[in-house]
């Protein structure tokens, strides 16, 4: 009998991916190799983006469907005892490429310094959390004058391009304190194939870390959309966590020239200030919905009709501001959710007082 060479048995194949879970648990623990890991995205991310984004429909999104399909012919395939075994091993061999290929592009970005790291310590205050939701209510009310509605009154972005443009303008001009990451200045950002879905998954948009490419449900209501491609953007760029991508898409967009990106950042500001308030103190954000600007109302309102619109089963799944890859990092909850907030809050500390 003929021996089989040994990177052809599933035992192999299997060993080989368990070898990969282990160091690259290992490989999360040691900042040095992180840090290796980061420069290795930020030397590659201009090239990933450049290949994709010369395509005009989203690449990443029929990659998806490949893999769905993909993986439904290996069950199938694997269920039947007689072509069980070249198609377990076959199976085997594409895990260890895909999650190879998963961390080396993105995988460990999650492990980077955080953000906060770098901004004032101390604890954050009610009367700190209070003072700056007023200061984004007032802001909303004034930037919202000057944008354009559509006919039933509701804020209506005009030119996504411009959008577009200025943010990735803008990361030309990011903070010294979140390090240095290079604006690489390629629009790839990609309406996803999968919108109707994803309204009703309330997925806004996701980044595709084997494509690079930004992708975003372009069925959202406008007040969404110009702050989730700055949010996508950002991933980008290199930031990984979804609070911290949040972040870095409100410095990208809270001071635009174009006033519909500023609009939605600061209506999205306003909202996690709101949120994290709910439990602390529920007559104080009462108060501030009170106070909503007329207009403001109306483009509230457009938001939760969308929802009810796009109520479901995978809705209760989801939730409704997350994307894809926050279930399998477990970024997810009540903690994460007002690390945002944290940080808005240590960063108003750094600026000047008026
Ligand atoms: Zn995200």
């Amino acid at each position: 009998m003929k021996q089989k060479p040994t990177y052809k048995t599933k035992g192999f194949w299997a060993g080989i991916l368990l070898a990969q879970f282990l160091l690259f648990f290992i490989f999360s623990k040691i900042e040095f190799v992180v840090n290796l890991f980061s420069s290795f995205f930020e030397l590659q991310k201009g090239y990933h983006q450049a290949i994709f984004s010369s395509l005009a429909f989203s690449v990443g999104d029929i990659f998806y469907i490949i893999l769905g399909i993909g993986l439904l012919y290996f069950v199938f395939k694997i269920i039947k005892k007689k072509s069980r075994n070249i198609f377990l091993l076959r199976f085997l061999i594409a895990a260890n490429i895909l999650y190879f290929s998963y961390q080396l592009f993105w995988g460990m970005l999650y492990f980077q310094q955080p953000i906060i790291k770098n901004l004032p310590k101390g604890n954050i205050t009610l009367k700190e959390t209070q003072d700056l939701t007023l200061k984004y209510l007032n802001l909303c009310k004034q930037t919202r004058q000057l944008v354009k509605e559509d006919k039933n009154g509701v804020f209506m972005v005009t030119n996504l391009g411009s959008i577009k443009n200025e943010i990735l303008q803008n990361q030309n001009y990011l903070p010294d304190f979140l390090g240095h990451k290079k604006a690489v200045n390629i629009n790839a950002f990609k309406p996803s194939l999968y919108e109707g879905v994803m309204s009703y998954t309330g997925i806004l948009g996701y980044y595709n870390p084997f494509t690079a490419e930004a992708q975003y449900n372009a069925e959202l209501p406008s007040t969404y959309l110009p702050f989730t491609l700055a949010h996508e953007s950002i991933h980008q760029l290199g930031f990984a966590r979804e609070q911290e991508a949040n972040f870095t898409g409100f410095l990208v967009g809270r001071s635009a020239t174009n006033l519909e990106l500023r609009y939605s950042t600061e209506y999205f500001v306003l909202k996690s200030l709101l949120n994290s308030l709910a439990e602390k103190n529920p007559e104080f954000a009462k108060s501030v919905l009170q106070n909503y600007s007329a207009e403001m109302k109306r483009d509230r309102r457009a938001e939760k009709d969308f929802r009810k619109k796009h109520e479901g089963l995978l809705d209760v799944l989801f939730g409704y501001t997350n994307d894809l890859f926050l279930k399998s990092n477990q970024q997810e909850g009540s903690i994460t959710y007002s690390y945002f907030v944290d940080l808005l809050i240590r960063f108003e500390r750094t600026l000047p007082k008026k």
